[in-house]
């Protein structure tokens, strides 16, 4: 086993080589976390959520994912993500010590993998602004195009496990809820070399049972805490998703949008705006499943 000082020392010395490189480190702003939050976020939790139910009946598989924040040891020569932040019963991301960057965002794409153009659209977009998303993605579509998920992964952003069906899970039984989980973890693994290690319930739907899952497959649990709307008919132009996720604009914002034509257009005028007022991306391998520790 290797020493704590061993651990602490490799994290600085990360923490030393990898700032030029990540982007989770932002000006410094004071900021409301959690007042803002909870606005978006009270009402987002596991329950509430409707929002993203709607049209993300469409089916998708996802594969893919480290499985504990020592995943980054696991990519030789790469940068290896420090634990800054972790994700708090509102679903809002904070610093895990004073002095971190609170004016953060978590940006999240769900439902896919379901077209490569749009993937490669997002994920240029994403490149420009030197951002990190997490894809949520649904086992059936996995199996469908498994290719997409590769890209995702080695494109390098983040695979989040958004169950294999995209049904509501606080209605099945345990067993199915273990499968709908447990056998996306295992086809991002079989795709990707790695287990998701975000866990996101389809309409936010959720139970003790589903989250006593989740922890047993050591994922880290979310929802959302600004909702882009994005799965909404009504919203499906640039504009109107921008204009939604900027009206619940605050320090934290866990962002749920989706793989859709109308937020693949709109997000390099979303992150742009994002930019000039003063938030800057979460690198969700920066994210604790151990809101305890530091790193
Ligand atoms: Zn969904």
């Amino acid at each position: 086993m290797i020493s704590k000082k061993v651990l602490l020392f490799a994290a600085v010395c990360l923490l030393l080589s990898a700032c030029g490189q990540k982007q989770e480190t932002p000006e410094p702003t004071p900021s409301a976390t959690e007042s803002n939050a909870a606005a978006p976020s009270g009402g987002t939790s596991a329950t509430s959520t409707d929002s993203e139910t709607g049209q993300n009946q469409e089916n998708g598989t996802d594969p893919a994912g480290p499985n504990d924040q020592n995943n980054n040891d696991k990519q030789n020569g790469q940068e290896q993500p420090v634990n800054l932040y972790y994700i708090d019963h509102t679903n809002n991301v904070v610093p895990l010590e004073e002095g971190a960057e609170k004016k953060v965002v978590l940006l999240t794409f769900d439902d896919g993998p379901k077209e490569k153009e749009m993937i490669d659209d997002l994920i240029d977009t994403l490149d420009k602004h030197n951002a990190k998303a997490i894809f949520f993605v649904n086992g059936y579509r996995v199996k469908e195009k498994p290719e997409l998920l590769k890209l995702i992964h080695d494109r390098g952003q983040i695979i989040g496990n958004h169950s294999w069906d995209h049904i509501d899970l606080n209605i099945e039984t345990e067993d199915s809820v273990r499968k709908q989980i447990e056998d996306v973890q295992n086809i991002v693994e079989d795709t990707i070399g790695e287990k998701p290690r975000f866990f996101r319930p389809p309409f936010g739907s959720v139970n003790d049972t589903l989250q006593q899952i989740v922890g047993e497959n050591d994922m880290i649990y979310t929802t959302w805490s600004n909702d882009s709307l994005d799965w909404d008919p009504k919203n499906n132009k640039p504009e109107a998703v921008i204009q939604n996720i900027m009206d619940q604009m605050h320090p934290g914002s866990n962002i749920l949008m989706h793989e859709l034509p109308w937020t693949v257009e709109g997000l390099d005028e979303l992150l742009t705006k994002l930019e000039a007022e003063g938030y800057s991306f979460v690198d969700p391998r920066t994210i604790s499943d151990n809101p305890g520790t530091g790193n």
